[in-house]
């Protein structure tokens, strides 16, 4: 329903005219992200200050208009989708870095700031902000904070989470809340800002944040193993921890990725390989981390890689890189469309967890390329479908259930890093049993009694398991604006 002139007018007022749109280009462009789903907002508010963004919040809520933030949009989980309209939140504005403190080992951000802006100027003071989803160049730290974001690093460094020293956020009725600060101890009270890290925009909006910076490693080390079979390469991921080493990052590439990313990007992956294995080891002693790269490579080659490429040099280490952060872009040459999964599973379970993602993608008659952070085990098993294909969708919900149950009987869970959002609400209760859930809408209704912040995400509809036809009623319109 559109918003009545006066509440528009006084948004408006708050913000100024041109960061209060309620036009039809600017309802379609907030109205993605990068999944497949769609839905505009009635208006796209983009506040300068934390102070507007109190302001336009209390509008809201008085109002009782869905509000729903908004970072850069790349959510692989619909977490930005204005499900029933409402009024998007635009932090692009806010994209400031405004302080490293290099006596503090922490930076202070506005929550628009990009996490690649960030981890640049980290690394030009000889500081180091781990946390890097393959979206970094995109992605804000809001947008990181609100879905918990890993990455590659994250095997050894920890998620955003762990980084998060202090925040403002505004809760639903335009509060402030200042929490935290530059502080590397802090047990006042109760852990308020971890809770609203990782609630996807449920609890309150985040506008500033002081995050963790540790020191630069010295060295970095790359290689890439190759296997004929993603089995060898699944079990080395488990024999690597068993053996006692905490590389950087060791990242899974299936078969179906590989090729995708050789045609696309031409970096010289073998063409017979059935998987492989980037792994980085980091520290401050050439000799020891090369030894270290070393040795894990050699527990590769007991599990059956056929070849181990150490990058010699920095453009080689990128080559390496590139072949993983390509696979998103690469895999849609492959299907219009795409699910990109986020499940997790104790570390020792990858291999039966790959095992069961082939048995699926061959039972639902759909590619289902896996690729991701199998040294933490979290695997993207992207499902690529046709939506306008007859039949389509159907197969494609019978393969995401059946991903989410295997990950669950294997004693994971549902997301490691993307969120819940809409796309797997349904499945919330299955995962964390109806007494969680009631507790997580307790704090909810706390918090945000009237329910405007981000409504229709993280909360399944109704409760016990996942109904069938869970992913019809997610919101399509292919660029149609509703009625
Ligand atoms: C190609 C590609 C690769 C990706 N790789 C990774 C990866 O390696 N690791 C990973 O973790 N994720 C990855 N993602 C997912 C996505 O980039 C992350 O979830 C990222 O953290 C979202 O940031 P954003 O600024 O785009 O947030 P948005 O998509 O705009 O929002 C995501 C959620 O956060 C909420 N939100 C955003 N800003 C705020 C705020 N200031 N206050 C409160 N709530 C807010 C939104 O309401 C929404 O629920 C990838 C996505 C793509 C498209």
């Amino acid at each position: 329903m559109p918003l009545a002139e006066s509440v528009v007018r006084e948004i408006a007022a708050i913000v100024g005219e041109d960061h209060a749109r309620t036009d039809t280009a600017a309802r379609i462009a907030y109205s993605y992200d990068a999944t497949f789903q769609q839905y505009p907002p009635d208006i796209v508010v983009s506040p300068a200050t934390t102070e507007e963004v109190a302001a336009v919040v209390r509008v809201a809520h008085r109002e009782g208009i869905a509000v729903i933030a908004r970072g850069a949009g790349t959510s692989l989980a619909g977490g930005t989708i204005p499900v029933d309209g409402g009024l998007v939140l635009n932090l692009a504005r806010m994209n400031r870095l405004i302080e490293i403190d290099v006596a503090n080992s922490c930076a202070v951000v506005e929550a628009g700031c990009v996490t690649a802006h960030l981890q640049r100027a980290a690394e030009q003071a000889g500081l180091f902000y781990p946390p890097d989803p393959a979206s970094l160049e995109q992605a804000t730290l809001g947008g990181n904070v609100a879905c918990n974001a890993g990455g590659p690093r994250c095997l050894k460094y920890g998620v955003t989470k762990d980084y998060v020293l202090g925040m403002t956020a505004v809760l639903a009725d335009g509060r402030v809340l200042r929490l935290g600060g530059k502080l590397l101890k802090n047990v006042t009270g109760y852990q308020i800002m971890q809770l609203i890290v990782g609630s996807e925009g449920t609890l309150a909006v985040v506008t500033e944040l002081v995050l963790r910076l540790r020191p630069l490693p010295r060295v970095r080390r790359t290689a890439a193993a190759f296997f004929l079979r993603i089995d060898d390469a699944s079990e080395s991921v488990a024999a690597i921890g068993a053996a006692g080493y905490l590389p950087v990052a060791v990242e899974l590439l299936d078969d179906v990725c590989m090729r995708v990313v050789e045609e696309h990007a031409h970096l010289g992956l073998p063409a017979d390989a059935g998987a492989m294995l980037i792994l980085e080891m980091d520290g401050n002693d050439d000799a020891a981390v090369s030894a270290e790269l070393g040795a894990v490579a050699e527990v590769c080659r007991r599990h059956g890689a056929t070849e181990v490429r150490v990058a010699r040099s920095d453009a080689e280490r990128e080559t390496l890189w590139a072949a993983r952060r390509g696979t998103n872009s690469a895999l849609a040459r492959l299907r219009p469309n795409r699910i990109g999964e986020d499940v997790v599973v104790p570390r020792a379970e990858v291999p039966a967890m790959v095992r069961r993602l082939h048995a699926i993608s061959a039972e639902a008659g759909l590619p289902i390329a896996v690729f991701g952070h199998a040294g933490d085990g979290n695997l993207h098993p992207n499902i690529l479908f046709d939506r306008q294909r007859e039949g389509e969708m159907e197969r494609v919900e019978i393969a995401a259930a059946a991903i989410f149950r295997a990950a669950l009987a294997l004693g994971g869970t549902l997301s490691g890093e993307h969120g819940i959002g809409t796309l797997k609400k349904a499945f919330l209760e299955e995962d964390l049993g109806p007494d969680t859930v009631a507790v997580m809408r307790a704090i909810k209704d706390a918090l945000d009694p009237k329910g405007i912040l981000n409504p229709h995400k993280v909360f399944p509809d109704a409760p016990g398991p996942a109904p069938a036809g869970f992913l019809a009623t997610l919101p399509t319109l292919d660029g149609q604006l509703p009625g």
